[in-house]
């Protein structure tokens, strides 16, 4: 330890002690907004900090008050983690940001099951107890075309149930060509593995035959699997096998065939611009006995995921006690049955449903939007940066239509001089009480309207007010 001059020493006696601090008219506002506990703590820690900073250099004593000041940029600083931010990186299905943003019906159905007790698990006809998945079976059979139906948290947990159920000490069967990862610790081989299924690989990476299949199957085996490829393509000189050939080489074998769609939508996109994805009612149709798919994808609503197909392969996996760790709770039951309940409507759930709504939007009109936005948002950037309307392409996001673009528009920002501004520029727009993620691409950092509501364009620009512009052109080279 090191001995302090005399001089220090006193100043730091002078520090009010935290009673002193609590004591002030300062303070009291705190108990009232943050309570006893958080309010301590922060006069505490302020404390402490101008105690260290007192040490390091010699300095004015800070009062009672200015203590209680900075407890109170402390205690306001805790904003929240999960705070509402613009997404305008131009993925829509943004898995870092949350992927689908719900539908209005959505979040009322989930507020609604938040603020009351449902029924969740009761049978309104006769009292007696319920099955919490028969909200939506009926739903998910009428969309699909299956026979019966369950849900769980998300589709990796659709993918993992369906393995330990039929493959549990026994052989998976799938094509070198499909052994997928997405998106960090989803990765096939490892969830196959912990199914406690045996992975028997066939074929090769770019080309699967029949044969290949045939050769594997065994009284061993368990289940054949097939994945939609959905994050990336083969191209070239391939060969797979479709879904339909493998179900009846499946059927012949006496095992069921799984197609995991990953994205799956429960309506075709191309009447809505959009590249054509495989539908869940054609998975089933081309006779998989069961086909898993996410419910924060493509389908637009909160994650889950989604098993559909035999009746007799349901009702096995719904008495595996796997099932009871991954099921969904009644907020997510709730949003779910809203969303699907959309699609009963197929004309008008481009309006209803925000995915949709966002990926169908036509370029002209997001450009439209950026001309709209651009004189004041100009403005907000004052003289150091120049703002520009320009062209861009948005992505679907989630591993979806891995390779299909979609031409939309931006507000381009770049500095006026230097570009080495855009990365503090980028750094500041993501501490804003409401966050904006844009992205960084050829010297601009760019501002993809795709996602950009027509309500969310005045909280945008306030959002933008808040920024301090000044400081960011001191760090330019
Ligand atoms: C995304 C995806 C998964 C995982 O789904 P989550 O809902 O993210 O758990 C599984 N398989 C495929 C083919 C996917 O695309």
């Amino acid at each position: 330890m090191s001995v302090m001059a005399e001089p220090e020493l006193n100043s730091l006696r002078q520090l009010p002690a935290v009673a002193t601090v609590l004591a002030t008219a300062e303070a009291a506002a705190l108990l009232e907004r943050h309570g006893r506990v958080a309010t301590t703590d922060a006069i505490r820690q302020a404390i402490d900090s101008a105690r260290e900073a007192l040490r390091a250099t010699p300095a004015a004593v800070p009062g009672a008050i200015e203590i209680a000041q900075r407890a109170g940029e402390l205690l306001e600083a805790h904003a929240p983690g999960l705070r509402p931010l613009f997404n305008l990186t131009g993925t829509v299905l943004h898995t870092n940001l949350g992927r689908a943003v719900l539908a209005e019906a959505a979040i009322e159905a989930a507020v609604a099951a938040m603020r009351h007790a449902v029924a969740l698990e009761y049978d309104l006809a006769d009292g007696s107890r319920g099955e919490r998945d028969d909200h939506l079976r009926s739903l998910l059979c009428a969309l699909t075309g299956a026979e019966d139906a369950t849900v769980v948290n998300n589709n990796a947990a659709a993918v993992l149930l369906c393995l330990n159920t039929f493959a549990l000490g026994r052989e998976a069967v799938v094509s070198r060509g499909e052994l997928i990862e997405i998106g960090g610790a989803f990765r096939l081989p490892d969830i196959m593995a912990r199914a406690g299924a045996r992975m028997v690989e066939v074929g090769t990476t770019n080309r699967t035959h029949p044969a290949d299949y045939q050769d594997a199957l065994n009284e061993r085996t368990g289940l054949v699997l097939k994945v939609h490829t959905s994050n990336y393509r083969i191209q070239g000189f391939t060969a797979e096998v479709g879904a339909r050939e493998l179900a009846v080489i499946a059927a012949a074998a006496g095992v069921p065939l799984l197609n995991d769609l990953g994205s799956g939508s429960l309506v075709d996109l191309s009447r809505y611009g959009l590249a054509k994805e495989p539908t869940v009612r054609e998975a089933v149709a081309e006779g998989a006995r069961l086909v898993t798919f996410s419910g924060d994808k493509l389908l637009g609503g909160p994650q889950a995921g989604f098993i559909v197909g035999d009746r007799a392969l349901i009702e096995q996996i719904n008495r595996n006690p796997l099932k009871r760790a991954l099921r969904v709770d009644k907020l997510r039951l709730a949003a779910i049955e809203a969303t699907l309940n959309l699609y009963r409507d197929p004309d008008r759930l481009a309006e209803r449903l925000p995915t949709l709504r966002f990926l169908a939007r036509g370029k002209a009109n997001i450009e439209a939007q950026a001309r709209r936005l651009q004189p004041a948002v100009a403005e907000r950037f004052g003289g150091a940066f120049v703002v520009e309307v320009g062209d861009c392409l948005s992505q679907v996001g989630s591993g979806a239509l891995p390779l299909d673009t979609l031409a939309s528009a931006a507000l381009m920002i770049r500095a006026r001089g230097s570009q080495g501004a855009l990365e503090p520029l980028a750094a500041a727009l993501r501490v804003l009480p409401r966050p904006i993620i844009g992205r960084i691409a050829d010297g601009a950092l760019r501002l993809d309207l795709r996602c950009l509501a027509e309500a969310d364009e005045a909280p945008l620009l306030e959002s933008l007010a808040r920024l301090n512009v000044d400081g960011l052109t001191a760090h330019a080279p």
